[in-house]
């Protein structure tokens, strides 16, 4: 039995431990909450993501327990649409009921280890760096210049009862500030992202919720229902971290995955979605090939993308948070909305 330990017990360390053969690897998962969280807000689970889930055999489940998203809106802050999208591709679950279902699928067999870790273990076995932004596993590996860094975006962001109107749905894009509001579960999410000097360590959620009230007093009635109803406990509230850009992502017994490799802002919500597919991609290739060609397959198959994805992100964030361009951004988002909506109509008609 080859050794894999897995430090993290997130996304990508539950679904790597998932994935990975029983009958092949002896595996440990070290993290260090004592338990899975229980407030949380929406993912969004792009295709490939879905394929992971289901390579784990989670599909179905995910898809019960969490919300098909069929339409997006850009809005103004008054709520105008500027562009409307329609689709079934896109699943949305709370992270928390996404960590149980990946939890569920961990063989018995794999070892728990509770608590922090803080240097590499000394293994003949695979290490695995599973263990987010701020990654132990990544700063043993590649030293303190591969930190993470506090981007200026505040994250503040909650779930609060009852369904949001159809109207109400998508994503305001404002001067310097983005609101978004989707069904879940039978509640509201909504997220909140502008500049702020809360932070960068920990984020007071008290305060991060007084100051997007304040900072959002001229958006639309809806925008400013939900955060009149937003309370601390159901609120979560951080600045952004990103990780620095890496050309490769294992080193001798030792490889990252997920935000440990390639942390991003949440602008395109691919963070996790990623997460998932890293460790998904990772086990498969371990369980069918030596460890050395596995690891060089993995990072032929993820690290141009990941990167890639990294980088389109911080693009998505800088536009959504214009600042000075806004108008002309949004007077060019207004024209290929209507674009569109033409060709939409023209393909309904020669139906
Ligand atoms: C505001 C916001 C919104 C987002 N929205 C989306 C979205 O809609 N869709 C999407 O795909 N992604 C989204 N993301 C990104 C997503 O949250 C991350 O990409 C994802 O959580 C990464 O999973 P991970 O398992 O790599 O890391 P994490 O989820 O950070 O898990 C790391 C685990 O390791 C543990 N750990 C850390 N250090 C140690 C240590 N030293 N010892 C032991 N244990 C340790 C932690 O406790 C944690 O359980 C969003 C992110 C943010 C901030």
């Amino acid at each position: 039995m080859e050794k894999v330990d897995i430090i993290g017990g997130g996304i990508a360390g539950l679904a790597l431990a998932g994935m990975l053969d029983p009958g092949k690897f002896e595996v440990t998962i070290f993290e260090q909450r004592p338990e899975l969280p229980a407030v949380g807000t929406t993912l969004a689970m792009w295709p490939e993501a879905q394929q992971a889930l289901s390579k784990l055999g989670l599909l179905g489940a995910v898809r019960s327990r969490g919300a098909i998203i069929k339409t997006g809106a850009l809005r103004r802050p008054s709520g105008e649409p500027l562009l409307s999208m329609e689709g079934e591709g896109l699943v949305g679950i709370s992270r928390p009921e996404l960590l149980k279902l990946l939890d569920s699928a961990v063989p018995r067999s794999v070892h728990r280890e509770a608590g922090r870790v803080e240097r590499l273990p000394d293994v003949a076995g695979l290490t695995v760096g599973a263990d987010g932004v701020n990654s132990v596993v990544r700063r043993e590996l590649l030293g303190r210049q591969s930190a993470a860094r506090p981007t200026p975006f505040l994250a503040v962001r909650g779930v609060i009862p009852g369904t949001p109107h159809k109207e109400d749905i998508g994503e305001y894009w404002g001067r310097g500030q983005i609101f978004g509001l989707a069904p879940a579960g039978g509640g509201s999410n909504w997220y909140a992202s502008f500049r702020s000097d809360l932070g960068p360590e920990k984020v007071d959620v008290a305060e991060a919720l007084e100051v997007t009230r304040n900072r959002y007093a001229n958006h639309s009635r809806a925008v400013q229902d939900v955060l009149a109803k937003a309370t601390p406990e159901t609120s979560l509230a951080q600045r952004i971290w990103i990780s620095p850009p890496l050309a490769h992502y294992a080193q001798g017994n030792t490889v990252l995955v997920g935000d440990a490799a390639h942390a991003m802002t949440p602008n395109l919500g691919r963070g996790a979605c990623e997460a998932l597919i890293d460790a998904v991609t990772l086990g498969g290739l371990l369980n069918e090939l030596p460890r050395e060609e596995a690891l060089a397959a993995y990072g032929r198959k993820r690290v141009i993308r990941t990167q890639l994805l990294r980088i389109a992100s911080s693009l998505m964030g800088n536009v959504a948070l214009a600042r000075s361009a806004q108008p002309m951004r949004d007077a060019l988002i207004k024209q290929v909305g209507k674009r569109v909506s033409r060709t939409r109509e023209k393909a309904q008609t020669s139906k």
